[in-house]
């Protein structure tokens, strides 16, 4: 057990079977049924209500230091949306889903029409082109074919391949589109995927994917308060000024409504990767459909709310690892992200019950449930600004999950240093088919690789980690290590009203079994993290990261032939084997029995400030909220790996690039020292030193 003493490690093992053992399929089922039970977006009554409800859970289970932060934020809802065909002929567009006899909550009145977050309001009557995804080798497409968006209205789909569709609403806004209508196509999450809601886990001809379409990828949080809290009272940028608020006006259809703008399309026919699952001949169109888009959005100022508890180390309190998942949902949110907050909410449960035993974590868990995250990953991203200096100083790991689980298959991403500790996870765990976490991991990762050759445990964790959720504002800007988690399965009903409690119970997760394997591994990270003697930071798996990135950099972007990369490369390889003899070091002064608290203690701080050295304080040029080195995201949410190296590689700035370099050579450089520092102290106690 990586940084546990033999003997330390027999404990930890009793109390994490304890804790295993509390874990209940059955009350996540009941926390479930109650999250779920209304539509409950950021803002509305019933997210404020639910706050007030899981910090009441929270105070019942026994936490400690129960509170509900509030931050006062640009909000995004629609006063009124239309969509009308007007010629070739007449059509308007329904905006709603339909709703089945089988599933009551589907006739629920409070659930929305279709609307995306942060649209601009406006009106627009213009001709319709399709312009497939709506990425710009999409447009580049079409403007090669004589085919001129501005001023029209582009019709696109979710995803072929996927973008964030932030980034389909800034592509076109920026090609002077009028307004962007994006369309789930059934290829995609429909009927030719496999049998549609309430028969299957697909998506319905008339579901409707909602989202927002912040330009995050800029500058997360409240567009009005960029990189720093929006408490009550903040300072706040004008509108105008908000880089990462559209001025394009955008609504998702489903292919119920895209369907009869797709049908009369004139003009030529589109490429064959641009047909989709219709039966019907997909066209670019030209001047013959026209249509007239309303959108009216409501924005404001409202309270979000995150409530927060902690249970208080016993040794060391001001050593923190920090758990969160969003509560705000599209509409019920029964995958996304209810999954979550009810495996959460067992979580705490549980710790709870060891605590009324006696037992809590060397150090303190905190444990927050952030709101806004569809929106602009909003709650966490003020929560991680206003505490910024506190959490930088005192914060061992971030533990995200977001959609706990749609299906069987898991996925876990980990920054490098966390990544062996994940897989030392699964090993401990029982998946509901009796074989291990890591068995079952083992065989959904080797599918999902593709690869002919036997993979091995450090294939197992994903290391290349985008945006997309409220690990962000900790890795991206703080520089604390993340892990994310999550099991993944057919899922064609994501931020529909269908993704919800008769979708998990009929096809995501019946019976919550997989809900519970996340509750135990959740658990089981944190107290891990929670205990150990040394933290159990694997820095040379990270250093073999950052060298696999630096490769798939050079070899995408002929980086050597530009800039040297001699001098970096050998920077990675010291930094690698700092990382190797530290790990040895460490083994050895635990297994010595001579390791004292306060060395311990004093060996942790300094590990803890490994992540914190990889962030540049000017940022990832153009984005200066984004300050780590490694990691980054693409404005498509994709991973983004050496950012400000990459950017500028791709963009030809080759002084740029060089630059980039140079900063993580000095922060390869730092941590190297750092590493070899720590070793020293481990290895004076190992030999029987002075201390
Ligand atoms: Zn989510």
């Amino acid at each position: 057990m990586a940084g546990f003493s033999p003997a330390a490690a027999v404990r930890e093992d009793a109390e994490e079977q304890a804790y295993r053992s509390l874990v209940s399929s059955e009350q996540i089922s009941k926390f479930h049924r109650y999250l779920t039970a209304e539509p409950h977006p950021a803002g509305s009554a019933r997210n404020n209500e639910l706050a007030q409800w899981v910090a009441a859970q929270w105070r019942e289970q026994g936490l400690e230091d129960v509170t509900i932060h509030q931050y006062d934020v640009l909000n995004s809802t629609p006063r009124e949306v239309s969509l009308e065909m007007i010629a070739p002929k007449k059509y308007r567009a329904v905006l709603r889903e339909a709703p089945y006899d089988l599933d009551s909550d589907t006739r629920n009145p409070n659930v929305s029409g279709a609307y995306l977050g942060y649209s601009a309001s406006g009106e627009v009557t213009a001709p319709v082109i399709y312009a497939h995804s709506g990425n710009p080798e999409d447009y580049a497409y079409l403007r090669k074919h004589g085919v001129d968006v501005r001023g029209k209205i582009a019709l696109v789909r979710y995803s072929n391949p996927y973008s964030y569709r932030g980034f389909k609403a800034l592509t076109a806004q920026r090609l002077g589109v009028a307004a962007l209508l994006i369309y789930s196509d059934p290829e995609e999450d429909g009927y030719k995927k496999g049998p549609v809601f309430p028969d299957g886990p697909w998506g319905p001809e008339s579901h409707i994917q909602r989202g927002a379409i912040t330009y995050d990828f800029l500058e997360p949080g409240d567009p009005l308060t960029p990189g720093w809290a929006s408490v009550p009272g903040a300072k706040r940028i004008p509108p105008e000024q908000a880089v990462s608020l559209p001025t394009i006006i955008a609504l998702p259809l489903s292919w119920h409504d895209a369907e009869p703008l797709l049908k009369n399309l004139d003009g030529p026919v589109a490429p064959d990767e641009w047909q989709g699952g219709l039966p019907l001949k997909y066209r670019i169109g030209g001047s013959r459909v026209r249509v007239h888009v309303k959108v009216d959005m409501n924005t404001s100022i409202e309270p979000y709310y995150v409530p927060e508890a902690r249970i208080h180390g016993s040794e060391s309190p001001d050593d923190w690892v920090i758990l969160g998942n969003h509560r705000d949902a599209w509409v019920f949110g029964g995958v996304d992200p209810s999954s979550g907050t009810a495996a959460m909410l067992e979580l705490t449960r549980d710790l709870g019950q060891l605590l009324k035993q006696g037992i809590r974590p060397k150090r303190t868990l905190v444990i927050c449930s952030w709101d806004g995250e569809e929106y602009a990953l909003t709650g966490s991203t003020e929560w991680g600004e206003q505490y910024a200096d506190e959490l930088k100083k005192k914060t061992v790991a971030y533990l995200n999950v977001d959609e706990a689980t749609s299906g069987k298959d898991f996925q876990g991403d980990a920054v490098g240093s966390l990544a062996p500790l994940l897989v030392e996870v699964s090993r401990t765990l029982t998946a509901p088919s009796g074989r291990t976490l890591y068995e079952e991991w083992k065989s959904s990762r080797q599918n999902e690789l593709h690869q002919a050759e036997q993979i091995s445990d450090s294939d197992l964790p994903n290391t290349k980690i985008g945006s997309g959720s409220d690990h962000t504002v900790f890795l991206n800007f703080l520089g604390i290590p993340t892990v994310g988690l999550t099991f993944v399965g057919p899922y064609g009903v994501y931020h529909s009203m269908y993704d919800d409690f008769y979708w998990m119970n009929h096809f995501g997760d019946p019976g919550y079994r997989y809900h519970a394997l996340m509750s135990q591994l959740w658990g089981v990270m944190a107290l891990r993290l929670g205990d150990a003697d040394i933290l159990p930071f694997d820095f040379a798996s990270y250093g073999a990261s950052i060298r696999r990135f630096v490769m798939a950099l050079d070899s995408a972007n002929h980086l050597s032939a530009k800039i040297d990369l001699v001098s970096l490369q050998d920077r990675v390889s010291a930094f690698e084997a700092a990382g190797r003899e530290l790990n040895e070091s460490t083994s050895r002064a635990i297994a010595s029995g001579r390791l004292a608290a306060a060395v311990a203690e004093g060996v942790n701080q300094e590990l803890m400030q490994v992540e914190r050295n990889w962030c540049n304080p000017d940022g990832i040029p153009g984005r200066p909220w984004w300050k780590h080195s490694l990691y980054g995201a693409r404005y498509t949410y994709a991973h983004l790996e050496l950012p400000g190296i990459t950017e500028a590689a791709e963009a030809g700035d080759w002084a740029r690039a060089a630059e980039q370099a140079r900063f993580l050579e000095s922060a390869l450089a730092h941590n190297t020292d750092l590493l070899n520092h720590v070793r020293k102290e481990l290895d004076s106690v190992a030999d029987g030193g002075s201390r």
